[in-house]
């Protein structure tokens, strides 16, 4: 079997290792911090509310676990997500938006969130690592450089470095996430630079989490967890055991940005929007300061450029190559069907079929591997980030323009209000949260075009509402 080196142990890192290792790979992670999720129920909040990870601060952040990402948990490592729900995670289908669920749809089952913190997947996945025999995990043990091959055309990566050593492997995966340094270490060694893509967002993140109070297990259905106007916009994110999150968030140059990491100022300003003001009048318990984050972009890195890959017997999985801002939440599930496609690739058991009888996959970290790795990636999952560009771009222009009214944005905004109000504009919006169905096919399809047409024809006037204050309200309350 072959021995693999995980670089990171974050959600893309732990379900690389774990669906490798149940396939018979030896697998070890290096993880650069030396503490590691806890494992029980009453560890969550330890862990989650005490622990600074300067490295990955988007931890502390809300995710949301979208169709695609349980789906693949559900499928590789049911017993994972048995542990997600038994430490407290919630599943809400989609269509439960309408007070009765319509007649279900082949596909449905796959329109379905799970509502937990991130620390309560990593706890779930680090404990059902932790029981593989052929898996090690070796906390406070950073990746400081990689062992490489220079002799070979493209240089061939052939295991990591450490403080405490070096580790030979034949395939390293790099899941060390966005600020990994593993594109420095290949041109350190002479390695052509990974082709990398990137996109400002210019949207800053400001959120605080609550307990609900004693006795609610549930915050209201409805108004919609979202809304926007044309400079802030307001989502709530219920959680796992009664908790959720209340995220705020406006342009990067907004003046009044410095303002919201004040508590009171926070809380304000999200009552003016419905979402906000919903949740926090139940009387929830505010668990945390305010946690912000910004400059995030939208990048993406490949090991292959236009001559085949810059260096073989390493890939990438999860924000190594595809980091993206959160607005659609697409993060984990784009890193689980990474690690699902690798640990697929790597079955020792299976081979393939190209049309003229069985023959064997690639080696791990042969040129043909890394090569079809990356058009994997580029035919699966650069559309997602392209459309997380192009949503994050109509943002950022409708934050600097102030406008929202006309165009795609207001097609949009009508097929999102439709959507509330028909069960079938609201399959296809979920269909496309979901990383189940582009959105050209989902809201190309005859049937939700027509429906959408139908519905701005019975409200000609339409024009998206800027749900939520207008600025001369938004400045007094940001006032200092
Ligand atoms: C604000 C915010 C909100 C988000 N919300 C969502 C959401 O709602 N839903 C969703 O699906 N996704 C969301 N994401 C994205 C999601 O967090 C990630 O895409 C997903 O967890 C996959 O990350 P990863 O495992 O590839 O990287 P990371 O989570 O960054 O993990 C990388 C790990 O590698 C370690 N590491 C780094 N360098 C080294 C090294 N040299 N040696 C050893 N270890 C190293 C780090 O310590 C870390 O533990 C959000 C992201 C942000 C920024």
């Amino acid at each position: 079997m072959a021995d693999f080196a995980v670089i990171g142990g974050g959600i893309g890192g732990l379900a690389t290792a774990l669906f490798a290792a149940r396939r018979g790979h030896r697998v070890t992670v290096f993880e650069r911090d030396a503490r590691a999720p806890g494992g029980s129920r009453s560890a969550l909040d330890e862990d989650f509310f005490g622990w600074r990870r300067p490295g990955v601060p988007q931890a502390a952040q809300p995710h949301l676990m979208l169709g695609a990402a349980r789906s693949v948990l559900r499928a590789e490592a049911p017993d994972v997500y048995a542990t997600i729900m038994r430490l407290g995670a919630r599943e809400r289908h989609e269509l439960d938006w309408f007070e009765e669920r319509p007649p279900a749809r082949a596909g449905d089952e796959h329109l379905v969130m799970v509502q937990a913190r991130r620390i309560v997947v990593e706890t779930a996945l680090t404990e059902a690592l932790r029981a593989e025999p052929r898996a090690a995990l070796r906390y406070g043990e950073p990746v400081t450089g990689l062992l490489v091959d220079p002799s070979c055309a493209p240089p061939r990566v052939r295991g990591v470095r450490t403080p405490l050593g070096a580790y030979e492997a034949e395939l390293v995966i790099d899941a060390g996430g966005r600020r990994c340094a593993s594109g420095e270490w290949l041109t350190a060694a002479g390695c052509r630079p990974p082709v990398v893509e990137r996109h400002r967002t210019g949207i800053a993140y400001f959120c605080r989490w609550y307990q609900l109070p004693a006795g609610r297990t549930d915050g209201p259905s409805r108004p919609w967890t979202v809304s926007g106007g044309s400079f802030a916009g307001c989502a709530v994110f219920p959680a796992d055991n009664g908790l959720f999150a209340v995220t705020l968030f406006v342009h990067t140059e907004d003046p009044t940005r410095g303002a919201l990491r004040d508590p009171a100022v926070f809380e304000a300003a999200a009552r003016t929007f419905p979402p906000g003001e919903a949740w926090l009048e139940l009387g929830a318990r505010p668990l945390s300061p305010v946690l912000a984050t910004a400059g995030l972009d939208n990048r993406w890195s490949a090991l292959v450029d236009e001559q085949g890959p810059v260096a073989t017997g390493m890939v990438g999985v999860g924000d190594a190559v595809t980091h993206t801002n959160p607005t659609i939440g697409q993060g984990m599930s784009l890193a689980l069907w990474a690690a699902r496609r690798l640990a697929l690739e790597t079955d020792p058991g299976a081979g393939r079929d190209r049309g003229h009888g069985r023959e064997p996959r690639p080696a791990p970290g042969s040129p043909d591997f890394v090569a079809e790795h990356y058009a994997w990636a580029l035919r699966t999952l650069k559309p997602w980030f392209d459309f997380q560009v192009t949503a994050d771009r109509a943002i950022g222009e409708r934050f600097a323009a102030r406008e929202f009214t006309a165009g795609p944005a207001r097609h949009m905004a009508a097929l999102f209000e439709c959507a509330q109000e028909d069960p079938e504009v609201m399959r296809a919006r979920a269909r496309v949260r979901h990383l189940v169905a582009p959105p050209p096919e989902a809201y190309g399809a005859p049937e939700v075009r027509r429906r959408v047409e139908a519905w701005l024809a019975a409200h000609p006037g339409y024009l998206p509402s800027a749900a939520g204050p207008d600025r001369r309200e938004w400045d007094k309350i940001t006032a200092p």
